[in-house]
């Protein structure tokens, strides 16, 4: 890797483009963008070998832009056209290039089978600069006139491996006879079986080959470091996290997040979620890191969050635990990462939060480190339940062991106790303070299960590319367990009234008996937000929600309840 500290200044973008990066909190650029962008930029077709989740889609999709900024207000045709599999990656390539490239003026299109063709008519008559579509739909537009190729200058291929194995074969055979032959041609691909290379040698020109195979293999990691992975959906992970912190509780944890906006939603989420969260920001002088080090070392704070930017540099010796909130893109991260515990013969634990679509990833780092990291299950209540027993029986045991030895103590209560039992059975006075000290070691009822969202062995690689419903069934080994049950509430805003999941966290945590770690995943959509809650708790959340204002607006909320077909 060279020259890892300059961003993505040196890559050869513009400086419209660099400014949506540094909005979106993109600091650098991940190995596949390091490679594969200046080799586009400077026209080359480019045969890529990477997988979802290592940033490819801005490795081809920010060139793209760059290539067509002139031309986009004189632009009466489609300039680029990406092939992509399945509808899902359709709609995730197009809502990246509408990220990445809106400021720039740039206009994009998903073109997908399933949906109504009047729709991407229309979309499509209005003139766009870049369709993203499946092959058979490009192919059905482009029969009925409604795609024009004449004008396209660069091609993606994207998941070329899967678009074969969907039977695609043929179509994109087909749309690259029709596209110019003086063009721009790129190949991402997961895999490079033999059909691929024909298809390269077909359609390209001198391609260049990037990848991120790890080019040294020798990268090791500690011995001492436990890693382990949890595999959920997005979003539960906040609640997952938390979730193992109550059963591990670690002394010291740093959370890495892959952009600064991710950074302090989530330490805002923790916080609303009752755990003692610190952002940590690239912009802090050393001065300001000692600080925060040193609330970790006191406990002030239990987690620092931070992006691999900003944690360079900081002095680490008390963490104890690594987390990656998302598989990191590049092998050679992760060991980085979790370098960070582990040191001078003290054990450290690396925990890993992998959504489905991650766990290509994760083979990537199995390679590379040649140390298989083990699934684990995200604690159950049953489990979670009988270690806040544990810590409460030890608790007072220990607190009994201790007046014993300190007879003064014991006799300051001693007339407490017997103004007790002269109204109170013994017992029940017994089982009050027990219910206090529970109390206080943060036991709480009502927690909600989370589901595993491991693909089963049967959905194959199509969950890779996150396909949620078939993701989230629960996992194979776990049965949700009778004793709570989760329900969900609606809530009529969404992104477009900027709510953020804390938003709904506080809101919840201000204005019912529930506590921010009773609360589940949460899944805030473009026009309406979905919350877990458990199910004896729905109606006091929509009642409470539906009587507060969220990001100063009313809602409405009412309980949510899934269409199975
Ligand atoms: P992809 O492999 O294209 O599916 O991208 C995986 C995820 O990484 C997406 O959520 C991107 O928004 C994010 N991402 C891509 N490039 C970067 C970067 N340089 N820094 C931080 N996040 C990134």
């Amino acid at each position: 890797m060279n020259a890892p500290d300059e961003g993505f200044g040196p890559l050869g973008l513009g400086a419209t483009l660099l400014a949506s990066l540094h909005a979106l909190g993109y600091e650098e650029p991940t190995p596949i963008q390091r490679e594969a962008i200046p080799v586009l930029l400077a026209g080359h077709d480019v045969v890529g070998r990477a997988a979802t989740g290592t940033g490819k889609t801005a490795a081809f999709a920010l060139p793209i832009l760059q290539r067509l900024a002139d031309d986009l207000d004189t632009a009466r045709e489609p300039l680029a056209l990406v092939l992509v599999p399945t509808r899902e990656l359709a709609m995730q390539v197009s809502e990246a290039i509408y990220k990445y490239g809106h400021a720039s003026g740039c206009t994009v299109v998903p073109v997908y089978g399933g949906q109504h063709i009047g729709r991407q008519l229309d979309a499509l008559r209005r003139g766009v600069h870049v369709v993203v579509a499946t092959p058979g739909r490009a192919i059905d537009h482009v029969r009925r006139g409604s795609l024009a190729l004449g004008s396209i200058r660069t091609v993606v291929l994207d998941e070329a491996d899967e678009m074969l194995d969907m039977g695609f074969a043929e179509d994109i055979d087909t749309l690259l006879e029709a596209v110019p032959v003086e063009r721009q041609t790129v190949l991402f691909s997961a895999t490079m079986p033999p059909r691929i290379d024909a298809i390269a040698r077909r359609h390209l020109r001198d391609p260049v080959r990037v990848s991120i195979e790890p080019a040294h293999a020798t990268t090791g990691v500690a011995p001492l470091v436990r890693q382990r992975v949890y595999v959920v959906r997005r979003n539960h992970k906040a609640a997952a996290l938390g979730r193992i912190l109550d059963v591990e509780t670690p002394a010291a944890t740093i959370v890495f997040c892959r952009t600064r906006s991710e950074v302090d939603q989530l330490a805002e989420t923790l916080n609303g979620r009752g755990y003692r969260a610190e952002a940590l920001h690239g912009g802090m002088d050393q001065e300001q890191r000692d600080r925060v080090m040193g609330r970790l070392r006191s406990g002030t704070a239990e987690l620092l969050v931070a992006t691999d930017v900003a944690a360079r540099g900081l002095d680490v010796d008390v963490l104890t635990h690594v987390v990656n909130y998302d598989v990191p893109s590049a092998p050679e991260a992760y060991v980085h990462r979790i370098g960070r515990v582990g040191r001078a013969g003290r054990d450290g634990v690396a925990i890993t939060l992998a959504e489905p679509r991650e766990l290509r990833l994760l083979a990537n780092i199995e390679r590379l480190t040649k140390q298989k990291i083990g699934a684990e299950q995200v604690p159950t209540v049953a489990e979670l339940r009988a270690r806040q027993d544990d810590r409460t029986v030890a608790t007072i045991s220990a607190a009994i062991v201790e007046d014993g030895e300190r007879d003064s103590s014991r006799a300051a209560l001693r007339p407490l106790l017997d103004r007790l039992t002269a109204e109170h059975d013994l017992g029940d006075v017994a089982l009050a303070a027990i219910r206090l000290v529970h109390e206080a070691n943060g036991a709480l009822d009502d927690e909600i299960e989370i589901p595993d969202a491991t693909p089963r062995p049967d959905a194959r690689s199509r969950d890779d590319r996150g396909d949620r419903k078939r993701a989230a069934s629960p996992g194979p080994r776990r049965e949700l367990s009778a004793t709570t049950t989760t329900g969900r509430v609606h809530v009529s805003a969404g992104k477009s009234s900027k709510v953020r999941p804390q938003d709904l966290v506080g809101a919840i945590a201000n204005e019912t008996r529930l506590t921010g770690r009773q609360i589940g995943a949460i899944r805030v959509a473009d026009h309406y937000s979905v919350v877990e809650v458990p199910d004896d708790a729905v109606d006091e959340v929509v009642a409470a929600l539906s009587s507060t204002l969220l990001r100063g607006k009313k809602v409405s909320a009412r309980r949510f309840v899934e269409h199975h077909h």
